[in-house]
């Protein structure tokens, strides 16, 4: 059965910065977890980062930047968290590789998940275009990365992958 990526967070699972969750509620979702399909990860709680921790936006660019090192992640009192995200990353990177997954849904805007948004660097509550450093690595290696707001076009890929089923 192929499996799917999830960001811990919209399970509920309190690993947010803030320490609180999401909690999507969604038959997409409940279905695949009804199925057996769901594999979670949180990529900074998996990295060793602590839970609460101070919020962190990625400055220079957006994970794609930080993968190609011309960008960091900081965290809002100015620690350089970058190594964490990568570790983070590779860590997601590994579940996917271990599970045979190709398509992922992460939590949009999030400087490790984010798919279509990030926040831009300026601790100000303000977005731009651009994808998180899980997601960079993730697409980097094939993987489709949608956010919890375009789940049914998660499950059409998972139904259109390799083996379906
Ligand atoms: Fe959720 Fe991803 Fe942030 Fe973890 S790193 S709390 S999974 S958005």
């Amino acid at each position: 059965m192929n499996k799917v990526l999830l960001s811990a967070c919209l399970l509920g699972r309190r690993v947010r910065y803030d320490g609180g969750g999401l909690a999507v509620a969604d038959d997409i979702l409940a279905r695949w977890q009804s199925e057996g399909r769901v594999v979670t990860v949180c990529p900074e709680v998996d990295a060793g980062m602590a839970i609460p921790r101070p919020p962190a936006e990625i400055q220079g660019g957006d994970g794609r930047d930080v993968l190609a090192g011309s960008a960091t992640v900081m965290e809002r009192d100015g620690g350089v968290v970058t190594d964490a995200f990568r570790r983070g990353a590779e860590l997601a990177l590994a579940a996917c590789q271990r599970h045979g997954i190709r398509v992922a849904v992460l939590t949009e805007s999030s400087p490790s998940c984010g798919s279509q948004t990030i926040y831009d660097g300026r601790f100000a509550g303000h977005k731009r275009d651009g994808v998180g450093v899980t997601t960079a690595l993730l697409t980097a290696h094939g993987i489709q990365v949608f956010s919890q707001h375009r789940l049914a076009e998660a499950d059409a890929a998972l139904r259109a992958s390799p083996g379906a089923r």
